[in-house]
């Protein structure tokens, strides 16, 4: 199964609950515009890199297309296709008056210089910027992205367009960026797992965790859990994990990855395996990595009593049975790291008005739209007696579905 194909998995088990018609479904469904373009660069060594890019456009029933932008070897046009959809149910969700894309480029960052990067991502804009804009296509961060990618994509965009900084969020705050944006994705995810811990009876405080990747989302979300006295057990990134049951100390931690770009080396725990880090005895696990982490055979071996999904699609439909059997529940990606295109939002409002917002304000208002989103899905699921993941999902179609009907098709 591709990821297109489980994303959709997930759709039908709600659509089933809403009696959706057959044409209805294949609307919603199916993305709206592919686009797949050619991105040559001059590599430094004076030789031509090829690279593909891809922006999928999902649906735009409820607002502008929104989405970010990945670099990574594994991006191709159906993982492209699955986070675009996902999108719009993660917009819907927490009712931002956005629909759903994503993109990125089949590319290792890690192995292209500061200038090729750069290249890279003006050239890729030179080939979509008739496609994207404030009030078309929003692309934003995600895995191999930063706020400096995001400023070459307004820079670029700027030159065809003129100045429109709201063509881009997850800009550098000092280059039309918003307080907060940063830190918004890992920030939510402690907010959504206060709020579940919470309906159990439980506090972040004295609880463990374990986290599987350890960039942008992954850290954040360990320093607000280990701020709240939550105890990180694990970490763990592309080049392995570090397990201490006693408690990692974050701040130590967060000083050895700024200067080594990498949680191997670090001192202060044993070293371990991503997959030891997935099957540990803890009691929230949170993959904060890539897709598709959670297969049937993982799933059996998980002995965490929470999942909280900040990574997009790490669960594949099999594995999501395996926990629902297992008494496992699992807060789904779609509500539970949406507070990145939460502040996106606000990002994008500040840069429309041309206001600027203070951190406390950011922060109030994603913690009100947050903890309502959570609220809605958790007692949608309690009332129906489905999956949060159904919950939400449930929500979103209801919300895409009544826009598109009153829109007109
Ligand atoms: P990032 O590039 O900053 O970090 C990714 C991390 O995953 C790195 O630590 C990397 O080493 C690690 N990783 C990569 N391959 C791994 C592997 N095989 N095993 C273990 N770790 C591995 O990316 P990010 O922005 O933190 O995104 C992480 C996830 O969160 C993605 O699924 C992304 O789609 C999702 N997400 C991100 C945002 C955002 O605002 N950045 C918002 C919503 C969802």
């Amino acid at each position: 199964m591709q990821a297109f194909e489980a994303t959709n998995v997930y759709f039908d088990q709600a659509a089933r609950l809403l009696d959706l018609t057959g044409n209805m479904r294949t609307m919603m469904i199916t993305p709206d515009r592919e686009l797949r373009v050619e991105v040559a660069i001059e590599m430094d060594n004076g030789e031509i890199g090829n690279f593909i890019g891809y922006r999928i456009q999902h649906d735009n029933a409820r607002g502008p297309f929104k989405g970010g932008l990945r670099y990574h070897p594994h991006v191709d046009q159906d993982e492209s296709r699955a986070l675009a959809s996902l999108m719009t149910w993660k917009t819907a969700v927490v009712d931002l008056p956005y629909g759903g894309a994503k993109g990125g480029m089949n590319c290792d960052p890690a192995k292209l210089s500061r200038g090729e990067l750069e290249r890279l991502t003006r050239r890729f804009v030179q080939q979509i910027h008739d496609f994207i804009g404030p009030h078309k296509d929003i692309p934003a961060p995600d895995m191999g992205t930063d706020a400096q990618v995001m400023a070459w994509i307004l820079n670029e965009y700027s030159k065809y367009h003129g100045f429109h900084p709201a063509c881009v969020t997850g800009k550098p705050v000092e280059y039309h960026g918003s307080a907060g944006r940063e830190a918004a994705t890992g920030y939510g995810v402690m907010l959504c797992t206060r709020e579940m811990l919470k309906r159990q009876g439980q506090t972040i405080a004295g609880t463990t965790f374990t986290i599987q990747g350890y960039g942008n989302v992954g850290s954040f979300t360990a320093r607000f859990l280990h701020d709240l006295g939550g105890i990180i057990i694990g970490v763990s990134d592309a080049s392995g994990a570090i397990l201490r049951p006693e408690g990692l100390d974050i701040a130590a931690l967060e000083r050895h990855v700024t200067v080594a770009r990498r949680v191997a080396g670090f001192k202060g725990g044993e070293v371990g395996t991503n997959d030891q880090l997935l099957t540990m005895p803890v009691d929230v696990l949170i993959p904060a990595a890539l897709g598709g982490v959670f297969d049937k055979t993982i799933a059996e071996s998980v002995q965490a009593k929470l999942i909280v999904e900040a990574a997009n699609g790490p669960t594949w439909p099999e594995a999501d049975v395996v926990f629902t059997r297992r008494g496992i529940p699992v807060v789904p990606d779609i509500l539970a790291n949406a507070g990145g295109v939460i502040v996106s939002y606000f990002e994008w409002v500040q840069n429309l008005q041309h206001f600027r917002w203070p951190l406390e304000q950011v922060r109030r208002e994603q913690e009100t739209r947050q903890v309502e989103s959570f609220g809605k899905v958790y007692d949608l699921a309690q009332k129906k007696g489905v999956s949060m993941r159904t919950a939400a999902f449930m929500l979103a179609i209801n919300r895409v579905g009544r826009a598109r009907v009153l829109g007109g098709i």
